[in-house]
């Protein structure tokens, strides 16, 4: 039985600070959270629903780079975030190149793995993300979608759900959205 709900979570842009254009957060020291991030995923955490990041990666698939160059980064989020008393339940990342993988958004691959791994109700959850991949991605499963965009819902063209300006907006929709 698929008992747990989830809110999916983008990275870059979502929860941290994105790179530059055509770049990738490399090392821990680059990766710095967005106002109210951790404070969201605390609402997550307390809400008793799970917190599990989706993150596209794609620098991973050239050396130098590898597995240990992603969890570095990824353990300097997870510090970032306990030093706010939030975690992230669970965590998946796409390492593939374009048109490799089942995983890599708006491919759904990281959601239905995930959904499998913590009996996750798929349509009981929602994703949040700054990309159309995220929302394709919720989509595809049939979860709830909220794209986060500066101009919140002034953005005419967005077919998400809901449009938030930022995460802390996000989360609180998602939350009231899987409660119902
Ligand atoms: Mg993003
Ligand atoms: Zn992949």
């Amino acid at each position: 039985m698929s008992r747990n709900r989830a809110v999916f979570l983008d990275r870059d842009g979502t929860l941290n600070e994105k790179a530059p254009p055509g770049e990738y957060i490399r090392r821990p020291e680059e990766l710095v959270l967005l106002p109210g991030a951790a404070e969201a995923v605390r609402r997550v955490n307390r809400a008793g629903v799970l917190a599990v990041l989706v993150t596209n990666q794609r620098w991973l698939a050239r050396p130098p780079a590898g597995p240990a160059a992603y969890a570095a980064v990824d353990a300097r989020l997870r510090e970032l975030l306990a030093e706010r008393g939030a975690r992230l339940d669970a965590g998946y990342v796409c390492p593939h190149p374009l048109d490799r993988c089942d995983c890599r958004k708006p491919a759904p691959g990281m959601l239905t793995r995930a959904a499998a791994d913590h009996s996750i109700s798929l349509p009981g959850s929602c994703m949040v993300g700054d990309s159309v991949s995220d929302l394709l991605a919720g989509r595809a499963v049939g979860a709830a979608t909220v794209l986060i965009h500066p101009l919140g819902r002034e953005v005419a063209e967005s077919s998400a759900d809901f449009v938030a300006r930022h995460i802390g907006e996000a989360v609180d929709w998602a939350l009231t959205a899987l409660q119902r």
